[in-house]
């Protein structure tokens, strides 16, 4: 799968309160790509993050997939897009608390009212090592456990491509260490597109190809 963005601009509000979050960004992203994108708080990360996946419009400029233009899909057309292609990690992990960390997982395939492929739940949740702990609920999970049953529900519906939202951001720097590892083997093992977006110089640097960005301007 290939992604090409095409000098995509976000403002927000106008006048006095007229924000450039985005400023003509380019960029491409190839088939198991591996990028991260690092920048202070403000710098236009959750924006661009927004447009890359479709939560959200441009003000001006292009994204495709594959040659297709997203943005001009319908909304249900778009959102089964989302759902089918592409998977979301934020840092907050976002479990729903009265369900247990496989019925979580699964989750997403029952919107779309699809049964679990049980060969490739095991070997997703082993990969996040979090195999001995499906039948628990998100508060007998430590943060690690948690994030980590939340990428396998990203990873559920086998899409192409994860974005992570600062994914280590509530984590101690060890768990944090874990669940990046643990991201990196998904990488490896199952050809996924990888865009994190991070504080952390060392989840940077994991990356195959590094960006920074600061005042909408990505480098
Ligand atoms: P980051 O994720 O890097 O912290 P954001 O992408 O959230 O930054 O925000 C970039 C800029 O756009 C900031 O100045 C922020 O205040 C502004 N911004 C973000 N979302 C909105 C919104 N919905 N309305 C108005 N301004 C926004
Ligand atoms: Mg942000």
């Amino acid at each position: 799968m290939n992604i090409k963005v095409k000098e995509l601009s976000k403002i927000y509000g106008s006048g006095e309160n007229r924000i450039v979050a985005l400023d003509r960004v380019n960029m491409e992203i190839g088939a198991n790509d591996f990028i991260s994108i690092m920048g202070p708080s403000g710098s236009g990360k959750s924006t661009l993050l927004h447009l890359l996946s479709g939560l959200d419009k441009p003000t001006s400029g292009s994204l495709t997939y594959d040659g297709k233009e997203i943005y001009s899909y319908h909304d249900k057309e778009l959102s089964a897009f989302r759902r089918q292609r592409i998977g979301f990690v934020f840092q907050q992990f976002n479990l729903l608390p009265v369900l247990t960390a496989r019925e979580n997982i699964i989750m997403p395939l029952l919107l779309d009212k699809k049964k679990p492929d049980e060969a490739y739940l095991a070997q997703l949740t082993q990969l996040l090592g979090i195999s001995g702990r499906l039948t628990h609920l998100p508060h007998e999970l430590s943060g690690g456990q948690q994030q980590r049953v939340a990428i396998a529900r990203a990873l559920i519906a086998q899409p192409d491509i994860i974005f992570a939202d600062e994914p280590t951001g509530n984590l101690d720097s060890k768990s944090g260490g874990e669940v990046m590892e643990m991201l990196q083997n998904i990488w490896k093992k199952l050809g996924k597109t990888l865009v994190i977006i991070t504080h952390d110089n060392r989840v940077a640097q994991m990356a195959k190809r590094q960006f920074t960005i600061v005042d909408g301007i990505l480098s």
